[in-house]
């Protein structure tokens, strides 16, 4: 990858973390509303992930979020306990 293709990325990252920041708001009292950041993890890094997945695992609209972010194709960041894998994979195999 050359500096624009990682330029690109980085652009790229920063505008879905804006949209996803949008919709974060529609769940009241949600778990990461403290730190949105943390759901954006850098897939690489399992750590990171983790504990991602943690503050979901502690939020009441896991399921909800979960649901919302597969229909909406929300392929970046964790949502409703899941990770963009995760989430690819039941969208593909066309579970919900
Ligand atoms: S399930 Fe996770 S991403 Fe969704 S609102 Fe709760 S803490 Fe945030």
């Amino acid at each position: 990858m050359n500096l624009v293709q990682i330029e690109r990325k980085a652009y790229e990252r920063s505008l879905v973390v804006r949209v996803g920041y949008a919709a974060l708001p529609s769940f009241p009292n949600a778990a990461c509303t403290d730190e949105p950041d943390a759901m954006f993890p850098n897939p690489q890094d399992d750590e990171a992930v983790r504990q991602a997945l943690e503050i979901c695992h502690t939020c009441p609209h896991e399921t909800e979020c979960g649901l919302f972010a597969i229909k909406a194709k929300m392929y970046f960041g964790v949502w409703g306990g899941m990770t963009e894998r995760t989430r690819r994979r039941i969208a593909r195999q066309g579970r919900i």
